[in-house]
């Protein structure tokens, strides 16, 4: 997943930015209010982790503001606090926030808390993903095929997760990008391309489609 991490605490925000890469996430972090809202507002991401207390603008008030907003509505959005006092938690999820953990985070259960909000997102309620002989289990970065575990690399297990939880829909070959990289990664223009075509050998035919001229997708299989 790409994910925005909004922290302004230096170490604290490198160690959950750390954290989120380990579990195999594309991050950007940002340490004010008002750069995570331009960030928002340029980037497709696919979950947020939110510090409340941010300086230029809290985290509250762009929680509101991104549920306010038809693109960010239904955005899973993991409020992080040091404000473990219940009214504020209870502030937290009236203003739209999809989970709640309280400082210190730890970074195995912020990791397992996204896989639950990502598959939530993608109305599923099994934590394996199911694509014909294709199993994927989310937490183990495992995929099997009849049974035999596919090794992938993390980028071509990226590609597969995000198609997966759109199945039926077309992405282009610029989502997938954004979806996998950061701002700061300088990417080959045909990286993604490279990546599919060695998803397919490895998965075997007809589990991801082209579609021509648009991009790439997992049928209803
Ligand atoms: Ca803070």
């Amino acid at each position: 997943m790409r994910v925005l991490l909004v922290e302004d605490d230096r170490l604290l925000g490198s160690a959950l930015a750390g954290g989120l890469k380990h579990a195999g996430h594309t991050v950007d972090w940002f340490q004010d209010g008002v750069a995570a809202d331009a960030a928002v507002a340029a980037t497709a991401y696919d979950a947020i982790v939110l510090d409340l207390g941010l300086p230029r603008r809290g985290g509250m008030d762009l929680l509101r503001e991104w549920r306010a907003r038809e693109r960010t509505r239904a955005l899973p959005v993991l409020v992080i606090t040091a404000r473990d006092r219940i009214a504020d938690r209870i502030a937290g999820l009236d203003a739209g926030a999809d989970d709640y953990m309280v400082k210190p985070v730890d970074l195995d259960e912020m990791a397992a808390r996204l896989r639950a909000l990502e598959r939530r997102r993608a109305g599923e309620g099994t934590p394996v993903i199911a694509l014909g002989a294709i199993a994927i289990d989310p937490a183990a970065k495992a995929v099997t095929r009849d049974g035999t575990e596919v090794p992938l690399t993390p980028r071509e297990f990226a590609i597969l997760m995000a198609l997966a939880h759109r199945k039926g829909y077309t992405l282009s070959v610029d989502q997938l990008r954004n979806a996998l990289y950061g701002f700061a990664e300088d990417i080959d223009s045909n990286a993604i391309e490279v990546h599919v075509h060695n998803l397919r050998r490895k998965l075997g035919r007809g589990v991801v489609e082209t579609v021509r001229g648009f991009g790439y997708r997992i049928g209803q299989a």
